[in-house]
């Protein structure tokens, strides 16, 4: 009897042990040098695709016909060569002391500068309202001036600063550097430099950008199924976005550890799961790890103007981005839209102790389940609180990713779709 106990333990220890071994081992394959932030510099996105069909097929899950790809395309702005900002003879980090903003076309010499202290008057052509300004080189001003102007508005600035003579805008910021996606190029190029890391009093710098605009990337959504037991005609579906920003030259990598390596770790996790033949759920369950999420839920949105089956199938759909950390528990948008649902998951957290909390939030369009949700098919989108800070910047690496609650998420995920 002891011995049985002590195998039984052991056993569970084992499993349990494997299961944050694979998930180790997902988010630093995804976040390798070879996978280039899975962006769109050195194929890095479709590395990443790759990778993932090869782990959907070494955990023995099936593809609709035979093909685990779901190929679409859109435009994306990219930096193929290293980005530069001289000030003073003084050679600036790139992706530490500066950003050149995703929008960014191409800039390259050396310029004299102007410095503003407010924003000029622009009308909303794009016009400035004072025709006398002119101005010299590059323009310099405060972020916090630029930052939270409406795109809209600030394309109109840019358009009204470049008519004005200005080559591209320095940006100097108190703020943590936060890089994104582009699918078009701005009027005028803006770099991001941290206050720490410029000289106010400089007169002139050096600038290299060559970004490569493409007009049609090709990428993939990855997908594949497991069969249900008892209702192989529904599906409960789990999905992560794979794409993070990719690189700013050759060698600035945004890893994207916990933006979204966290999430495809757990998709990864619970397609082996599910899988395995003691494991097979009474649903069947998709799993689909979307590309395209960061210049604006570009595969998300794909799928579901082209679904694999039809939406009316799916029973429930769980979206997962940015589950690195869960100190403070995780937050279910659409929570409040789905009250049945989450009363039940917050029910199994309540009775295994899982997590401090599981907070609810209403829409939201921040993330992939979002096109699903507007299209009628019911959805969480689930994410962790607290721990690091690291966001859309090169912090966000394996190496400091806690997966604190990464453990405790996945049991309160199976456990919950046992229940529906
Ligand atoms: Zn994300």
């Amino acid at each position: 009897m002891r011995k049985f106990v002590f195998l039984l333990l052991l056993c569970s220890q084992v499993g349990f042990a494997q299961d944050m071994e694979y998930a180790r081992e997902v988010l630093n394959e995804l976040c390798s040098d070879a996978l280039a932030g899975r962006g769109y510099v050195d194929e890095g996105d479709n590395a990443a695709a790759f990778y993932i069909e090869q782990e959907f097929k070494r955990n023995d899950l099936f593809a609709w016909d035979y093909n685990y790809y779901q190929t679409f395309s859109f435009p994306v702005n990219t930096f193929p060569e290293n980005v530069e900002l001289i000030v003073d003879g003084v050679k600036l980090e790139a992706g530490k002391e500066f950003l050149v903003e995703a929008d960014a076309p191409k800039l390259t010499g050396k310029f004299e500068l102007t410095h503003l202290d407010a924003l000029p008057k622009i009308a909303p052509s794009g016009r400035m309202v004072d025709s006398t300004a002119s101005y010299k080189g590059i323009v310099v001003i405060a972020d916090s001036l630029i930052a939270k102007l409406p795109p809209s508005i600030r394309t109109s600035l840019l358009h009204g600063m470049k008519k004005a003579g200005a080559k591209g805008v320095i940006r100097v910021t108190d703020a943590k550097l936060t890089w994104t996606v582009s699918k078009q190029q701005a009027p005028l190029a803006q770099l991001t430099v941290k206050r720490e890391a410029w000289n106010e009093k400089s007169t002139g710098v050096e600038v290299s950008i060559k970004p490569e605009f493409q007009k049609k990337h090709r990428t993939q959504n990855v997908l594949a199924f497991v069969e249900g037991s008892q209702h192989p005609d529904k599906f409960i579906v789990f999905t992560a976005h794979y794409d993070h920003l990719g690189k700013m030259g050759k060698d600035v990598i945004f890893r994207g550890a916990n933006d979204n390596a966290s999430g495809v770790a757990m998709l990864l996790n619970l397609a082996k799961h599910f899988a395995t033949p003691e494991f097979q759920p009474s649903y069947s369950m998709a799993f689909i790890a979307f590309a395209g999420e960061e210049p604006g839920l570009e595969g998300s949105l794909y799928y579901v103007q082209n679904p694999i089956f039809p939406l009316s199938d799916i029973r429930f759909l769980i979206n997962l981005d940015i589950l690195g950390t869960g100190n403070d528990g995780i937050t279910v948008v659409n929570g409040a839209v789905h009250e049945t649902e989450f009363d039940a998951l917050k029910a199994i957290n309540d009775e295994n102790g899982y997590l401090t909390e599981v907070k609810k939030r209403g829409k939201a369009a921040i993330s992939d389940h979002y096109p699903f949700s507007e299209a009628g098919v019911p959805c969480f989108y689930i994410y962790t609180m607290g721990g690091i800070q690291a966001y859309h910047d090169v912090y966000d690496v394996p190496e400091t990713l806690p997966l604190s609650e990464f453990a405790d998420i996945f049991k309160l995920l199976t456990d919950f779709v046992a229940r529906l």
